[in-house]
């Protein structure tokens, strides 16, 4: 998969790939990952690629030019599945969103600032636009991470162990199980007797029933449909 983020602010996104396991799926090619800086395509002396509101009102707005041509020489070197724009009013991110995306080819990632982006940009060149949540952030380019992240570390061959993910909340209708490592007991709190039985039957009992105890107490819509 090969993932182009355009963005005004580059560095921002330079540590969140430069890590763990976003950092060993492009050391093991199963993903690769540009950063664009939307100011190399604006065209004017000042790299400046916002504007004031037609109509009035606060805030700046990006111009479409910049966007359109970092979009079409990308488009241009190769085909690409979505243009996805990060956007609070878009649809909200999801696990099943997620896996959906990570069967994807080449994906184009916009990030936008200030008040937004103009709606032409939207409109002619964006394909999906998504939201990490019900909040609003200053730019496009954490929820862009985000969903990077959430996105690759699903891509077959990326987590080393491939089962991992599928016991994740919200993988199946259920959120994960409690967790427990060394010690076995600490300051008088033991872990559950049943994870040092070495019976695995019983484990993976103990651990449906705490997950399903668990999404009933947290999160009962999610068991909504059964
Ligand atoms: N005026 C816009 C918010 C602009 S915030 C509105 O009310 O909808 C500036 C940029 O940050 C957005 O263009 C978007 O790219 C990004 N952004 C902010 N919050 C976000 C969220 N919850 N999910 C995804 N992107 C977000």
């Amino acid at each position: 998969m090969r993932i182009d983020i355009i963005t005004v602010l580059p560095g921002l996104l330079t540590s969140p790939f430069a890590h763990s396991i976003l950092l060993r799926a492009q050391q093991k090619n199963l993903v690769d990952i540009h950063v664009h800086n939307l100011r190399d395509y604006a065209n004017n002396k000042h790299k400046s690629v916002d504007d004031y509101p037609y109509g009035g009102g606060s805030g700046m707005v990006m111009q479409v030019a910049p966007f359109a041509l970092c979009i079409e020489k990308l488009q241009a070197e190769r085909n690409y599945d979505e243009v996805i724009f990060m956007s609070p009013d878009g649809v909200r991110l999801n696990q099943s969103l997620a896996n959906h995306l990570a069967l994807k080819g080449n994906i184009i990632i916009l990030c936008g600032h200030y008040k937004g982006v103009d709606q032409r940009l939207r409109d002619l060149f964006v394909t999906r636009e998504i939201s990490i949540g019900d909040y609003v952030l200053s730019g496009g380019e954490l929820p862009a991470a985000v969903l990077v992240d959430t996105v690759v570390r699903l891509i077959p061959g990326v987590l080393s162990d491939e089962t991992s993910a599928l016991s994740d909340s919200f993988q199946g209708e259920l959120l994960d199980a409690p967790v427990y490592t060394r010690p076995a007991e600490w300051r008088g709190h033991k872990v559950p007797e049943v994870l040092l039985s070495g019976n695995q039957k019983a484990i993976d009992n103990w651990r449906y029933d705490q997950a399903l105890k668990r999404t009933r107490e947290r999160r009962p819509d999610l068991l909504d449909d059964e």
